[in-house]
């Protein structure tokens, strides 16, 4: 038989605002360390798609509480799958990105995606997992934290780059929105945890990101 788990799962938290780095660096990293990445904005961006889907109105808290509870979500390297469907790009449209933050807001949609998270983690003995409240409040024991910003210019055209169809202004102006929404929500807003590793990536290249968040962790995992 084997030994149980003894030691919490090994996390290793990056979190920051939309268009920081965390999606490409998160994955970067997991890659080099032999980890298995989650991006947990995808699970609140599935469970938008899921209400939009159903023609529920996101602003309408419980039934979009209701359906997050009991809706199936796969993410992993493969894509997001919501309910058996393959959602990976309307995840990332404008609709679903305008009703996000909104969902996310909701304290029963953020207590049923944390346990997922830490069912997620436990069962893999750990991962590299990105977010907003990663460091804060689902892993505080997180081996490390990493926050990553960078200025508002750099992140708007960072995501113009990867959506090729949308125009500057209005990626600005939703990066903007979800900033405020996701820091000024009460069930835990985007913050930097008091022990997090600050990295304003504005000037920074992925590669150098990565390698400075893997010397951090291979330090961190020497010392314990
Ligand atoms: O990371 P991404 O921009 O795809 O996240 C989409 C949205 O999901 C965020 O704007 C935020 O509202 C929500 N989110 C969250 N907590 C997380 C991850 C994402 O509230 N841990």
């Amino acid at each position: 038989m084997s030994e149980p788990r003894l030691r919490p799962p090994t996390v290793i938290a990056i979190d920051g605002p939309a268009g920081s780095g965390k999606s490409t660096v998160g994955r970067a990293l997991a890659e080099r360390l032999d980890l298995t990445y989650l991006d947990t904005g995808a699970m609140y961006r599935a469970v938008a798609f899921a209400a939009i889907r159903q023609g529920l109105d996101p602003s309408d808290e419980e039934p979009v509480v209701a359906i997050s509870k009991a809706l199936d979500i796969k993410v992993d390297d493969t894509g997001v799958f919501v309910g058996g469907v393959d959602a990976t790009v309307e995840i990332r449209g404008p609709e679903v990105t305008r009703a996000v933050s909104m969902v996310a807001s909701y304290p029963g949609v953020r207590e049923e995606m944390r346990t997922r998270q830490r069912i997620w983690a436990a069962e893999r003995g750990g991962g590299v997992i990105e977010g907003r409240d990663i460091g804060t409040v689902v892993f505080p024991d997180a081996v490390l934290k990493v926050y990553l910003t960078a200025s508002v210019e750099t992140r708007a055209s960072r995501r113009v780059q990867e959506m090729s169809d949308m125009h500057y202004d209005d990626v600005a102006a939703d990066i903007a929105r979800r900033d405020a929404q996701d820091s000024g929500r009460a069930d835990s807003p985007l913050a930097e945890a008091s022990d997090a590793v600050f990295l304003d990536t504005t000037e920074l290249g992925v590669l150098e990101v990565v390698e400075q968040i893997a010397n951090l962790v291979e330090e961190k995992l020497g010392d314990s």
